[in-house]
């Protein structure tokens, strides 16, 4: 049995001082043991947020990196650097990135092969349009970004990543997929995955969705057999992400 993940991202929202108040009134929210709980804070809030939750089972990840190794990349973030911190995961490709930061299925294959080198494990991101849906080629998209992104990835490190799909119409819009729309995707991920690697590897990935999650919809997402948990924007700053972590 997969175990349930649900991976909070914070986005550019809270200051430092703001992110370890938010912390400390979560993580007495967050206790459910099957239920592996990340908070992706910014990179500021990183370092006090890695020893704010040392004493718990919560992990850390980050929302991006550069996957160059060091050198003259002015205002950028290494693997490197983040594995020195503490920090266990890392968001790979998030469509707002793609968007506003020109992040190609290239890019997120370069970090991704990076963030394994440093044992991190990244959160890949996927997900279609509202063209793309209703132009029927969702299922074709999301195959190609996952293809592209696993170009060169062993299947043993495969099987440690996180993969979200996140349909982009649903992101930040409070319109949710259907669970049924969910599932179709999370399952033609997996069945990509199976054909990529193999069966097992498949089995053993973990597919979450995201786009507009909330204590309304998680328990009728987080049933479906393929989907594996969330990936949690807007409520994940709130105490109500409390009540999507224990949607049991
Ligand atoms: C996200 O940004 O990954 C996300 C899913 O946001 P929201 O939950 O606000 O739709």
């Amino acid at each position: 049995m997969r175990k349930k993940i649900v991976a909070g991202n914070w986005k550019m929202n809270t200051t430092p001082s703001q992110a370890i108040d938010l912390i400390e009134k979560l993580k007495p929210l967050v206790k459910n043991d099957d239920v592996e709980v990340i908070f992706c804070v910014p990179y500021v809030s990183l370092m006090l947020a890695v020893d704010a939750v040392k004493d718990t089972k919560i992990g850390i990840g980050a929302q991006n990196f550069y996957f160059e190794e060091s050198g003259a990349y002015t205002g950028e973030i290494s693997a490197s650097m983040l594995k020195d911190i503490g920090v266990k995961y890392v968001i790979i490709g998030h469509s707002e990135r793609r968007q506003y930061f020109n992040e190609t299925d290239e890019i997120v294959n370069k970090k991704l092969l990076k963030a394994f080198e440093y044992e991190i494990t990244p959160i890949v991101c996927c997900g279609e349009t509202l063209e793309q849906r209703e132009a029927g080629v969702t299922i074709d998209h999301i195959t190609t970004q996952i293809k592209n992104a696993f170009r060169n990835v062993s299947d043993d490190l495969a099987k440690k990543a996180i993969i979200a799909y996140e349909p982009i119409w649903a992101i930040g819009t409070g319109v949710v997929a259907t669970s049924d729309q969910a599932e179709e995707v999370c399952a033609s991920i997996r069945a990509c995955i199976s054909e990529i690697y193999d069966k097992e590897t498949a089995e053993i990935i973990s597919i979450l969705y995201g786009g507009s999650v909330s204590s309304a919809n998680v328990k009728e997402l987080f049933k479906k057999h393929n989907i594996d948990g969330g990936l949690v924007g807007g409520v994940s700053l709130k105490p109500e992400f409390g009540d999507v972590v224990n949607y049991k």
